[in-house]
């Protein structure tokens, strides 16, 4: 058996790993001519959410600027307050001001209902609603309230996301299935039970907001969690019960490399297995870090699985004894940096430069063949090599580097390269 297999494998050739599929409906989310679909045949989506005081209409404005500028598609809000709601209308002017015409999701809880009603401005000017079904109302308010709000998103035709999150789950679901449980001949573990109230509340609530008259295209879903093995089991399951196109984010995901390492390993299990449809890295910012960081790193984590291509990627080696000093880290820095500076520029300037590939290489031993792998790559100097940095384009040793001032040069060469291969001209 494991013979056959093995001929069948040298006939073939070594499977290419890829994500699956998914086909969802597909949700629109539109502000002017900027429309973003969500799910279908739409590539995976970067959204964030900004943590300025939404009545400072100006330092919201800015940051969702920022966010957009950095790569995020969809930026959310929040709308806590009858002066937060009045400040929308502002952001969305500003913006459209600056010609960012990136959509704004307003980000509702407890009194949505309320505000949606009295501010039609706002209600107009944000693209998506986000409605969290455990914080709409208690007993009979619930389905009254929730529904108002579904009412205001089908007047204006907004796509709306039911985002259950654990931390604030709907009580009464929650009682009823442990009830259920406690029946059960042999009970579910409680983690279980917390699963299937996860998704029991995001899909009813959907097929009432389907009863109401919203578009089902535009319903988007998510059932946040914390742990990465909750939320895989919690997805899974929600993806194989409904085909609306599905948000995912790992909730309350931390802070640095713990929050980073925490959404790269759930997301990426689930978008290999084909699902979600958009997606958000929740980190917490660390003192001084720009709010930006979270678009940075759901886009490396959709470029990593070859989902997206947002960025030239830089190729550059650990470093190891062979290479002490930190020349080449702050090379590495520094070309990433730049081309991540550029980008939004370059992104209308140059089409199809995000998919180009720069080379750092710390040293002579993987240095010359890694670098001719990537469109334009420098190989520097490790210990006791001569001090000459070859710099290879388009897989050709083109010329050799010297002195102090091989950084600047070898940026100059990329960017006359990125000039060259992706301007108008070319
Ligand atoms: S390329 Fe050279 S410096 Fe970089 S990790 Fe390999 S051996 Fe070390």
């Amino acid at each position: 058996m494991q013979d056959s297999q093995n001929s069948q494998q040298a006939e073939q050739g070594i499977a290419i790993s890829s994500p699956l599929p998914r086909k969802s409906r597909q949700a629109r989310v539109v502000w002017r001519n900027n429309v973003v679909t969500v799910g279908g045949d739409a590539p995976v989506r970067v959204q964030s959410m900004t943590n300025t005081d939404t009545v400072d209409a100006v330092e919201t404005a800015i940051q969702v600027r920022q966010l957009a500028q950095a790569g995020s598609e969809m930026v959310r809000i929040t709308v806590n307050t009858p002066e937060a709601a009045a400040a929308v209308p502002y952001i969305r002017e500003q913006l459209d001001r600056m010609g960012e015409y990136v959509p704004l999701v307003g980000d509702f809880h407890y009194n949505g209902h309320r505000l949606l009603t009295d501010y039609p401005d706002c209600a107009q000017a944000l693209s998506k609603y986000r409605i969290n079904p455990g914080n709409v109302g208690k007993g009979d308010k619930k389905d009254k309230q929730f529904g108002q709000m579904i009412e205001i998103a089908a007047k204006y035709d907004k796509a709306v996301r039911i985002g259950v999150n654990w931390g604030s789950m709907d009580q009464e679901i929650m009682a009823e299935l442990m009830d259920q449980n406690s029946r059960r001949a042999q009970p579910w573990e409680t983690r279980q039970v917390m699963y299937e109230a996860l998704i029991t509340s995001a899909i009813t609530s959907a097929e009432l907001a389907k009863n109401i008259g919203l578009n089902p295209d535009n319903i988007i879903l998510s059932c946040k969690v914390s742990g990465v093995q909750d939320l895989i089991s919690v997805y899974r399951e929600l993806a194989r019960r409904c085909d609306y196109a599905l948000h995912l984010g790992l909730t309350e995901a931390g802070m640095g490399t713990k929050g980073t390492v925490a959404s790269t390993a759930a997301l990426s299990v689930l978008l290999q297995e084909g699902i979600g449809d958009t997606i958000r890295v929740s980190l917490t910012p660390q003192p001084g870090e720009a709010r930006t960081q979270e678009v940075v790193v759901a886009s490396e984590i959709l470029q990593a699985l070859g989902l997206r291509v947002f960025v030239p990627s830089v190729t550059a080696c650990p470093g190891c004894g062979r290479t002490t000093s930190t020349t080449f880290q702050e090379l590495a820095k520094k070309i990433d940096d730049f081309l991540r500076g550029e980008m939004p520029v370059w992104r209308t300037q140059y089409p199809g430069v995000e998919a180009m590939k720069v080379a750092v290489m710390g040293c002579i031993v993987n240095g010359p063949g890694e670098s001719k792998h990537a469109d334009i790559g420098i190989s520097l100097p490790g210990n006791g090599e001569a001090p000459a940095a070859p710099v290879f384009i388009d897989g050709e040793k083109a010329l050799t580097l010297r002195g102090e001032h091989i950084a600047e040069e070898f940026q100059t060469l990329v960017l006359e390269y990125v000039q060259r291969r992706y301007g108008s001209h070319s």
